[in-house]
């Protein structure tokens, strides 16, 4: 996450987080997640949006109806993403799932530019994996909390079981 926003900031964008994680179980995971974002923007006084709504049951419904469950997810984040920049009158929107290597980024890159055409508002896309260990080392030092799973209940099963889910490589 503190890669993603450094990368961009230095690219020149002003930047707007938005908390949008209905996918994210149990809920006590999800308000950690939350915390730690808030203490980061704050820290670095980065306006912050939080969308506090909960649907678990919807979620959960689409999940368990998608063919690919993490392309769906990628896809309803996303266009609630763009949305909410639509909203503020924003231009451009990105994510820090641009990050991951545990991610399949051409799903993430294609579910964006859905998102995109839908609401008219840019996605910047950017492969930042080359800096996910870098990401690990400020989190660590500033003692930042770091998810365990990827957000779901079944990616919370998934890491024990060993099992990867389909958005995963
Ligand atoms: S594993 Fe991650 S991306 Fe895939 S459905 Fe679950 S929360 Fe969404």
């Amino acid at each position: 996450m503190t890669v993603v926003f450094d990368q961009l900031q230095k690219d020149d964008f002003d930047i707007t987080a938005f908390f949008y994680n209905p996918n994210i179980h149990p809920w006590k995971e999800r308000e950690r997640r939350l915390q730690t974002l808030i203490e980061y923007a704050d820290s670095k006084r980065i306006p912050l949006e939080i969308d506090e709504e909960y649907p678990l049951e919807k979620n959960i419904r689409m999940l368990l109806d998608a063919e690919n469950r993490c392309y769906a997810c990628f896809k309803e984040r996303l266009t609630a993403t763009a949305e909410k920049a639509a909203e503020l009158g924003i231009k451009n929107f990105s994510t820090t799932l641009s990050v991951s290597p545990y991610q399949n980024q051409s799903s993430i890159l294609e579910a964006g530019s859905v998102a995109s055409e839908k609401s008219g508002v840019r996605f910047i896309y950017r492969d930042f994996r080359e800096f996910y260990k870098e990401s690990i080392r400020i989190s660590r030092e500033a003692e930042m909390y770091r998810q365990p799973y990827c957000g779901c209940v079944f990616s919370e099963r998934d890491r024990y079981l060993k099992l990867k889910s389909p958005g995963q490589v």
